[in-house]
């Protein structure tokens, strides 16, 4: 069973600097915004050194930068359906050693609301 609750997380999986997403994933965000495979790969992917398809970021007051998907209001995924692989799987274990760090923070500081940053941007 899943010891973290991505209800009360602020969303640390979806402000990783890089998320690589494969072509099946493009079109499966395209299908879903009902747009080409080019225009869809454009507007929501970069390419880098490594991948080809990487999913472009936007501004966040937590973490600086969140996946341009990221409802930043709910702080959470905005296109669940239709969401990548990557993020379906992840964290791939019944800990997320994101949430074991934010609950750390929270009990520490004794207030069940605050946002605890890291220096991942
Ligand atoms: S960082 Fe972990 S707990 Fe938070 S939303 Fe992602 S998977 Fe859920
Ligand atoms: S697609 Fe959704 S789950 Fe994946 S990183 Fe972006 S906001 Fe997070």
């Amino acid at each position: 069973m899943a010891s973290y609750d991505c209800s009360k997380c602020p969303g640390y999986c979806c402000s990783y600097p890089v998320i690589p997403i494969t072509k099946r994933d493009v079109q499966r965000l395209a299908d879903h915004f009902g747009l080409g495979f080019a225009k869809a790969r454009k507007k929501f992917t970069v390419k880098d050194d490594e991948d080809d398809y990487v999913l472009r970021r936007k501004a966040d007051e937590h973490f600086g930068k969140v996946c341009r998907f990221f409802d930043t209001d709910k702080r959470r995924c905005g296109v669940y359906e239709a969401r990548p692989s990557t993020c379906r799987q992840y964290p791939a274990a019944s800990r997320c050693g994101y949430y074991d760090f934010l609950k750390f923070e929270r009990e520490l500081q004794e207030d069940n609301e605050m946002v605890a940053t890291t220096d991942n941007r």
